[in-house]
């Protein structure tokens, strides 16, 4: 398929001096910390994506906070239960650690909320509660809205893709592109980010 990467977003953070890692690494959930499944509800389905155990301890390592930031719809639709949702989360800090933070929209795609992602409200949230400006924030994800919603919030962004990324979201995406959770952890923390 012979899609190429650019090693990692060319980021230019004039204001920060001290360090130019991120403060706050939020990642998007499925398709990006483990592989999307419908309607996953079952502790035992949970599988890690590729790099992402050795992203996350790199960055935890580092003294980056870490946090989640993820659309769950299926909690409005009914076919996740609040308990099962939590059993998951629970069984992914089981795999990857502990994160700092959790952000999850429960609302439908059509509610309307200013949570679901492309919206900023669960990178705002994510943010505030950690008390970390949210310029100092990085979100980390497969699809463009995740870049649209921490684009929106003032943040940081790069995309992951995988197969099911859409083209134009790779594009759309510039140069904040990475091709696995590793690199762009690593690309963060040498202050590669923007
Ligand atoms: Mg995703
Ligand atoms: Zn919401």
């Amino acid at each position: 398929m012979g899609r190429r990467f650019t090693a990692c977003a060319r980021g230019n953070r004039p204001h920060m001096t001290a360090s130019a890692s991120p403060a706050l690494i939020l990642f998007d959930r499925d398709d990006t910390l483990i592989e999307d499944r419908p309607a996953l509800r079952d502790p035992r389905e949970v599988r890690v994506m590729p790099s992402a155990r050795s992203a996350v301890a790199l960055a935890r390592g580092a003294g980056v906070r870490l946090g989640v930031v993820s659309n769950q719809p299926v909690i409005a639709e009914g076919t996740v239960r609040r308990s099962e949702l939590q059993a998951v989360n629970n069984a992914i800090e089981g795999m990857l650690g502990a994160f700092d933070v959790w952000a999850i929209c429960p609302h439908s795609a059509t509610a309307g909320c200013a949570c679901r992602k492309p919206m900023p409200g669960l990178v705002l949230d994510a943010a505030s509660r950690l008390g970390v400006p949210v310029d100092e924030v990085l979100v980390i994800g497969d699809v463009g809205s995740d870049v649209e919603a921490a684009r929106a919030a003032g943040a940081g962004a790069m995309l992951v893709p995988t197969p099911r990324t859409r083209q134009e979201e790779v594009a759309d995406a510039g140069n904040a592109v990475a091709p696995d959770l590793l690199t762009a952890v690593q690309c963060a923390l040498r202050g590669a980010w923007s």
